[in-house]
């Protein structure tokens, strides 16, 4: 398989994988498949809270059933804890990280002016509060921040290629974007010392990923991601993201959409050619 494409679906082990995931699924497998190459599995368990084994062990009977397949064993990031840490630790040394001690709370006090609301992807812009505090201050229960002003200035301009649907083409972040639109993202979050970004940029790097397939909803997380892969040194895999599947209204479907689980049409009689028609493939 050396040189050849890799592309993985990453899906939560935290409910049931509903029409939304089906479509991922398929459309990852899809581009592999016509690309000769493998789409791996992989488990995002970082959350031992919300993680269940029976949603773990619910996502191989749906996907053996849509007739997706996929090597094994597959990756799970429970499993892969001392990997993020050492990624943390390397980003630590290159003095781009500070301990933030901020509750929302805090975090909704400190942005009284409205226009100093923004919202980023991980939802509204940190207004910096902890940024002078040094990570030998760290202590236990504190979240761990980038300061993404210092990251860019080592960093330099972030550029990729997008070859999905929603947002085909070339594009470029400043650090004049990232400050004002992505922020100082957590990269380990108090409860379980890593984040869905450091982990996912570690993880594609180590699964030699070629290209990222995912939904249009995660987007706006590319940068963050590019950012990481040029800090740790890690090579940056082309991005694909997918439209959204969405209910009769119109919405997306959440994260949590019980009522589109694949287990209820397939309980229902539905074949996966039913599912593969609902989505629209
Ligand atoms: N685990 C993420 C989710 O379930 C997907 C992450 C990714 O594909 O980058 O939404």
């Amino acid at each position: 398989m050396a040189g050849g494409y890799v592309t993985r679906f990453a899906p939560s082990p935290t409910g049931p994988l509903h029409l939304g995931h089906a479509y991922s699924a398929l459309t990852a497998w899809g581009r592999a498949r016509a690309a000769g190459g493998a789409m791996l599995l992989r488990i995002e368990d970082i959350d031992p809270a919300r993680s269940k084994p029976e949603w773990e062990a619910a996502i191989h009977d749906d996907l053996a059933w849509l007739g997706v397949d996929y090597p094994r064993p597959v990756m799970r990031q429970s499993e892969r804890l001392a990997e993020y840490r050492a990624a943390l630790a390397r980003l630590e040394g290159l003095g781009v990280l500070y301990p933030c001690r901020c509750s929302r709370g805090d975090i909704r006090a400190a942005l009284s002016a409205p226009q100093e609301g923004a919202v980023g992807p991980d939802g509204v812009i940190y207004p910096g509060t902890c940024r002078r505090r040094a990570m030998v201050d760290a202590v236990a229960g504190d979240a761990i921040r980038l300061d993404i002003g210092r990251a860019m200035a080592l960093a330099g301009g972030l550029e990729f290629t997008e070859s999905g649907p929603e947002f085909t083409g070339a594009h470029r972040f400043d650090a004049a974007f990232m400050c004002e639109r992505v922020g100082d993202v957590v990269l380990a979050r108090r409860d379980f010392g890593t984040s869905y970004h450091l982990s996912v940029v570690v993880d594609d790097a180590a699964q030699a990923v070629t290209e990222v397939v995912r939904g249009a909803d995660l987007f706006e997380a590319v940068p963050i991601h590019l950012l990481l892969q040029r800090l740790l040194g890690l090579p940056a895999p082309a991005y694909h993201h997918h439209r959204l599947i969405r209910d009769e209204a119109g919405k997306r479907l959440a994260k949590r959409d019980d009522a589109r689980a694949l287990a209820k049409y397939r309980a229902e009689g539905a074949t996966p050619a039913d599912i593969r028609r609902m989505v629209g493939l």
